[in-house]
């Protein structure tokens, strides 16, 4: 298939697009760097021997939009591309409201106007709120979203539906991640946060590599096994991967997924699994809850694995292992 892909020099995004070229798939990126480095097309091009087309400026941009769909001709559509800071979210909300809806509206009424039927969403868990965990695709969702950026993900997770409704031809996907972590095991591409940190294991690897000295641990007094809160991480290869059991999915009209291991692990046990698995010391302290945190939730990924034949495969273990790999080769990310 040809399958463009917004957002596809970013962290899922580029792996991905690697898991579509090893697939035999053709995969167009927009991106407008504003959280990414060109650089990724090349490492791209080391792992699969093939290299994705880059098309470089803002999904906002429907005239440049619509050329691209005008030039070349897709299949599918994989769309990534969107300002993800939850705690930036709070300070810029119209940013993120303007930017992750705007460049969505664009993006589907380009897809409608050159009939384009399949489109692939990165929605989030966050989307679910207060809901009661497991997390289930039935569960209620939209209630205690507790900042911005999951407003805009629940906002047009609302859009991709009522859009798909109007339209029977079309295949619309919602996919809801968890928390993405990991990196391919070749060491080429990763996550590469600007600045500092504000997500767990990129903090923790960089304290691992001595560029910051102590992770604070948000919390150590919620109801979980040590106290520390619980999350489910998941392999961003096993994620890249879910993409694309759910572009080979068929259906009509909109299907949510939850991509998750349905697993539940703490900060504390993925701090002691980093450093028995990289053998790297990983300093630490216990701090105060951070605001907005949940103490725990997880997936429930049965419908991912009935329907899609998907489910994760690697463990806590490859994790730290893949991040490690990735920290320690590219100290400063892209720009090492
Ligand atoms: P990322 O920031 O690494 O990738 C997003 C990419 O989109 C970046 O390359 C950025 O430059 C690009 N971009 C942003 N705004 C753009 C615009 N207006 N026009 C063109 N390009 C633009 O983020 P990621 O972690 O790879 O996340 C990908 C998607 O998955 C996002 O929609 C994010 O909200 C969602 N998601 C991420 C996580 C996570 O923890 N990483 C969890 C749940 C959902
Ligand atoms: N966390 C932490 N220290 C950090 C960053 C995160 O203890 O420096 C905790 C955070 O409180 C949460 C978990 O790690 O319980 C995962 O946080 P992250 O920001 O990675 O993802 P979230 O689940 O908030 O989307």
């Amino acid at each position: 298939m040809n399958v463009l892909v917004t957002g596809g020099t970013g962290y899922i995004g580029s792996h991905t697009v690697v898991e579509l070229l090893a697939g035999g798939h053709t995969a167009t990126i927009i991106d407008n760097l504003s959280n990414s480095s060109e650089l990724v097309v090349d490492r791209i091009e080391q792992i699969t021997g093939k290299q994705p087309n880059l098309h470089i400026f803002d999904l906002q941009d429907k005239n440049k939009l619509a050329e691209v769909f005008k030039k070349e001709s897709f299949d599918a559509v994989i769309h990534f591309a969107g300002l993800k800071a939850v705690g930036e979210s709070t300070q810029k909300p119209l940013a993120y409201y303007r930017t992750n809806i705007d460049s969505s509206l664009s993006l589907l009424e380009v897809m409608e106007e050159y009939g384009i039927p399949t489109l692939i969403f990165s929605s989030s868990a966050t989307v679910y709120g207060s809901a009661p965990i497991p997390y289930s695709e039935t569960s209620v969702v939209g209630q205690g979203i507790t900042n911005p950026y999951g407003q805009t993900k629940y906002m047009i997770e609302q859009i991709i539906r009522d859009v798909g409704a109007a339209n029977a031809a079309l295949q619309f996907t919602i996919l809801r991640y968890f928390n993405p972590v990991g990196a391919h095991p070749s060491g080429l591409i990763g996550e590469d946060p600007k600045g500092i940190p504000n997500n767990l294991m990129p903090y923790l690897s960089q304290v691992a590599s001595g560029k910051r000295k102590v992770l604070s641990i948000y919390g150590s007094d919620y109801k979980t096994i040590d106290g520390t809160a619980a999350r489910d991480y998941i392999h961003v290869v096993d994620l890249a991967k879910g993409h694309i059991a759910a572009l080979m999915n068929k259906h009509t009209g909109t299907e949510t997924y939850n991509l998750g291991s349905g697993k539940s692990t703490t900060v504390l046990e993925l701090v002691n699994a980093f450093s028995e698995g990289t053998g790297q010391a990983v300093s630490y302290e216990l701090a105060e809850r951070r605001a907005g945190d949940l103490p725990e939730y997880y997936a429930d990924a049965k419908k991912a694995e009935k329907e899609l034949d998907w489910k994760t495969n690697k463990t806590i273990a490859d994790i730290c292992k893949d991040t490690w790999n990735w920290q320690s080769r590219n100290p400063n990310g892209y720009s090492s």
